[in-house]
């Protein structure tokens, strides 16, 4: 039986922030309610582009099991994945964990997962930003899936370039190499669960999958917020 699902109202904290910044939905700016839990209005929330198509197979992900994708990408979901990744904003990631949420609820069955990796970001980077936005986001969906993130084992180790800036063939080769797993033990043989925002090509979600069967892992899925059509 499925469960209900609520979010954490704000806090107090964030309510006497919200008196200075009011609430506002993270697509249209339109004001939200004082105790609103989702960054998002309703009728922004109802006309979000749906994917619908469940976890599917994907010719240019060999490595991905099965990729699920909540969302097409459009310009609203553009810039709000924008502000979750550049200001730092935890209500974001937190709607952003939800909504992914709440479209693979909609899937009659579930892969049986042992845990749940966020896309890693390099810890030069992680430190430059404060956070990294794929971890806070699987950190929320793990609360609704009760399923654990760890967000240690599978790391980047290299500094790369921001793979949007970049040519297609281009972006093979700047992250090749770029990922490791530090506890071979911790995944051999498990059903894993990949976070990521937005699945542009494919790339990096591939190679994170790559590593991770190299290193003994049993299947690896993949969920992003929004995929580009192509
Ligand atoms: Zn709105």
């Amino acid at each position: 039986m499925k469960q209900e699902v609520r979010l954490e109202p704000p806090s107090l904290l964030e309510r006497v922030i919200r008196l200075v910044y009011p609430a506002k939905c993270m697509i249209c700016d339109s004001l939200l309610r004082e105790e609103a839990s989702l960054m998002l209005c309703e009728s922004c929330h109802t006309l979000l582009p749906r994917c619908e198509k469940g976890f599917v197979k994907m010719p240019s992900m060999p490595y991905i099991h099965q990729l699920f994708a909540a969302y097409y990408y459009d310009e609203g979901l553009d810039s709000a994945i924008h502000a979750m990744k550049f200001n730092h904003q935890p209500r974001l990631s937190e709607t952003f964990g939800y909504l992914l949420y709440e479209e693979m609820d909609k899937v009659s069955y579930l892969p049986d997962w042992d845990m749940i990796l966020p896309v890693p970001m390099h810890r030069r980077k992680k430190r430059e930003r404060g956070y990294n936005q794929s971890e806070l986001m699987a950190l929320s969906l793990s609360r609704h899936l009760k399923i654990p993130v760890y967000s240690d084992l599978l790391i980047k180790t290299r500094y790369t370039r921001p793979q949007s800036s970049l040519k297609r063939e281009e972006r093979l080769m700047n992250l090749e190499g770029a990922f490791d797993v530090v506890n071979d033990t911790a995944i051999a043989g498990k059903n894993i669960l990949l976070i990521d925002d937005v699945s542009t090509t494919g790339t990096t979600l591939n190679l994170c999958a790559k590593i991770l069967y190299e290193k003994g892992a049993a299947f690896v899925y993949a969920a992003v917020i929004a995929i580009v059509e192509k």
